[in-house]
């Protein structure tokens, strides 16, 4: 899999893809990310990538041109499955969303800043449009990350456990189990005996019940089936 980000700060992408599992997976040669800084396919002079908007009002818009100038490059490298623009108007992320991108080869995505990118970006060049959540964030850079790490994590071969990706939260529309570790007892604070049994099928009936429990009690709605 490949994922080319395409910002005007490429400096908020540096941390994310820099550590742990997301760096991980990229030294196994299982995911590409290639960051792309806009300013490198700028034309003008002061190699700005905004402007003001037409008709007046507060906020810096996104040009067009550059933006486009980016995408025809990379295409003309390779092909792409979708070009995501982060916006907080978007198809809302979920797991099922995750699971089906990280199925897709290559993936561009697209961070806005200011008052976010022209129009025209998005009626000729955008194929898809992912939001994190409804609030307004200053930039595309950390929704991209976010996307990506949803993404990346459930590449086979990533986490070093395989099945742990499937038992996470919201996989089978459930909310994780509780999970314990070492030391069994600390301030008096105990851990379940049943963990501590050896005994599989006894562990794994608990840890259903628990799902199923926590999500009556935190998150009815998952169980309504709009999860
Ligand atoms: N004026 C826009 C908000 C722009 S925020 C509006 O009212 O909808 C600036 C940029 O941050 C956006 O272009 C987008 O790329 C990113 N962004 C902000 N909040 C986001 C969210 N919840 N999900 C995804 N991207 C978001």
């Amino acid at each position: 899999m490949r994922i080319d980000v395409i910002t005007c700060l490429p400096g908020l992408l540096e941390s994310p893809f820099g550590d742990s599992i997301l760096k991980r997976a990229q030294d196994k040669g299982l995911v590409t990310v290639a960051v792309h800084d806009l300013r490198a396919y700028t034309t003008n002079k002061h190699r700005s990538t905004d402007d003001y908007a037409f008709g007046g009002g507060a906020g810096m818009v996104m040009m067009v041109e550059p933006i486009d100038r980016c995408i025809q490059q990379l295409k003309s490298e390779r092909s792409y499955d979708d070009v995501i623009y982060l916006s907080p108007d978007g198809e809302l992320l979920t797991q099922s969303l995750a699971n089906e991108l990280s199925l897709k080869g290559n993936l561009i995505m697209l961070c806005g800043h200011y008052k976010g990118v022209d129009e025209r970006v998005r009626e000729h060049l955008v194929t898809r449009e992912v939001s994190i959540g409804n609030y307004v964030l200053s930039g595309g850079e950390l929704p991209a990350a976010v996307l990506a790490d949803s993404i990346i994590r459930l590449i086979p071969g990533v986490l070093s456990d395989e099945t742990s990706a499937l038992t996470d939260s919201f996989q089978d529309g459930l909310i994780a189990p509780p999970v314990y570790t070492r030391p069994a007892e600390y301030n008096g604070w105990t851990v379940p005996e049943v963990l501590m049994s050896g005994h599989e099928a006894r562990i794994r009936q608990w840890r259903e019940q628990q799902a199923l429990e926590r999500t009556r009690k935190k998150r009815p709605d998952l169980l309504d089936g709009d999860g």
